[in-house]
């Protein structure tokens, strides 16, 4: 059985990917182009589906910490 996975891009897509088939038990390797995450200066909406799947990623609370930080400061 494949356990060893590449990831190419490390978007939004990417990472979600990387983070889910790490919980699954792969060995996942990420690859992003670019050489630093940078705002695009637009606000973010989340759709309900995206939260399921953040929420099985394990990052929800996390993000809801970040953005409350953000918004406070
Ligand atoms: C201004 C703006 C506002 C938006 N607002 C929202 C919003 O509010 N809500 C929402 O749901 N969506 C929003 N979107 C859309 C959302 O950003 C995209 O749907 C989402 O980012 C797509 O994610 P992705 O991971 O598929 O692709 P991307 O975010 O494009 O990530 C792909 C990554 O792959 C990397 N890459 C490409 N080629 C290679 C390669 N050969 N090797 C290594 N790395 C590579 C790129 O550098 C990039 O980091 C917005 C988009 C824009 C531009």
């Amino acid at each position: 059985m494949v356990k060893d996975i590449i990831v190419i891009g490390g978007g939004i897509g990417g990472l979600t990917a990387a983070l889910l088939l790490q919980k699954k038990g792969f060995s996942v390797r990420l690859y992003e182009a670019g050489s630093a995450i940078k705002g695009e200066g637009a606000g973010i909406g989340i759709g309900s589906n995206a939260i399921k799947v953040l929420q099985e990623a394990g990052v929800v609370k996390e993000l809801f910490q970040q953005v409350r930080e953000a918004i406070v400061s």
